[in-house]
């Protein structure tokens, strides 16, 4: 696929590669010798913002719409490993399944929907599997979208027993408003909690901008940040 996307002006050019630096750097240096993964979370920013910190060397990005996701993709260099870290509708795996660098899907809410994502992997004739993250609501709240942590368990084995295209890579949290602002943040310790107690060798997508060194700390092995890498975004579109 061509990337037809233009870079922006140098100025732009200059500050975003400063902002990846910067947050590169303490996602170096406060990570575990393995090294964590930095998603850099372009939802709602131009194609060319992202060309940008993919000349600087960026090459996993974060998106939470799918239409804004697949528009991307098909004007971005190919090799561009996509995240989907929006909600995950069932009607959309079908569009979300079609784009060809997709490399993860960190926000699998239910059984129905791995089994929904999985099928339409398969069916878009995909060679390699799916990697996908649980996402898990940590705090309880009943607006935060995610499989409940008891439930956790059972949509492991769902994916692992009839979802064959799909990789399961870990577990991923929001979090609240209000714990993010807690030290530990008592989200962070849950998601941590819960993989230890799964036994499993998981992942631990958790973190964002305010809070991605904390994250760190307590285990992320992937973190998802945005506004500090490419600046504060205009409200979402409802
Ligand atoms: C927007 C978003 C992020 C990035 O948020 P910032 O605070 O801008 O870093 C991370 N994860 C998810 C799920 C998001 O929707």
């Amino acid at each position: 696929m061509a990337s037809t996307a233009q870079l922006p002006s140098s100025e732009r050019r200059a500050e975003i590669e400063a902002n990846l630096g910067g947050v590169g750097n303490a996602v170096r240096q406060s990570s575990s010798a393995s090294g964590a993964r930095l998603v850099a979370v372009s939802k709602l920013k131009p194609a060319s913002d992202i060309l940008a910190a993919y000349a600087s060397g960026q090459r996993h990005f974060g998106e939470n719409y799918v239409q804004e996701l697949c528009e991307k993709a098909a004007v971005l260099p190919a090799d561009i490993k996509w995240h989907f870290i929006g909600r995950l509708q069932s009607n959309k795996c079908k569009a979300l399944a079609a784009v060809p660098n997709l490399w993860a899907v960190e926000t699998i809410d239910s059984e129905a929907k791995a089994r929904k994502l999985n099928d339409a992997w398969a069916a878009a004739g995909h060679v390699h599997s799916l990697n996908v993250f649980i996402q898990v609501n940590t705090s309880g709240e009943a607006n935060k979208g995610g499989v409940e942590p008891l439930e956790v368990e059972g949509v492991v084995r769902a994916i692992g027993e009839s979802c064959e295209r799909l990789s399961l890579l870990g577990l991923m949290t929001i979090g609240s408003l209000d714990g993010s602002s807690r030290r530990p943040n008592p989200d962070f310790l849950c998601l941590r909690q819960l993989r230890d107690s799964l036994g499993a060798r998981l992942e631990l997508s958790m973190g964002m901008s305010d809070d991605y060194a904390h994250a760190l700390e307590l285990g992320a092995t992937s973190v998802r940040v945005g506004s500090k890498i490419f600046g504060t975004r205009a409200p979402k579109p409802v």
